[in-house]
């Protein structure tokens, strides 16, 4: 099996908030891209992170649609 483990993080600069969110097991590792993005899109989630079974770093992703826009609400 070749499982990965993708991390969903809640992010605002305004607020000096970085949080995980959610974890979701990534079974269907050829269309990462595709994946990560359906997952970030769920979560509502500017940076997903993924890691492999050893808890290793393989790829951070950014989203900056899902980033919040406190800073442009003042
Ligand atoms: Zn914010």
């Amino acid at each position: 099996m070749n499982e990965l483990i993708a991390v969903t993080y809640d992010v605002c600069e305004v607020e000096n908030l970085y949080e995980s969110m959610i974890e979701h097991t990534i079974s269907d590792t050829n269309n990462l891209d595709e994946e990560v993005a359906a997952i970030a899109a769920r979560d509502i989630a500017p940076v997903v992170k993924v890691f492999n079974q050893n808890r290793q770093l393989v790829k951070e992703y950014t989203f900056s649609q899902y980033e919040c826009n406190c800073s442009e609400l003042d």
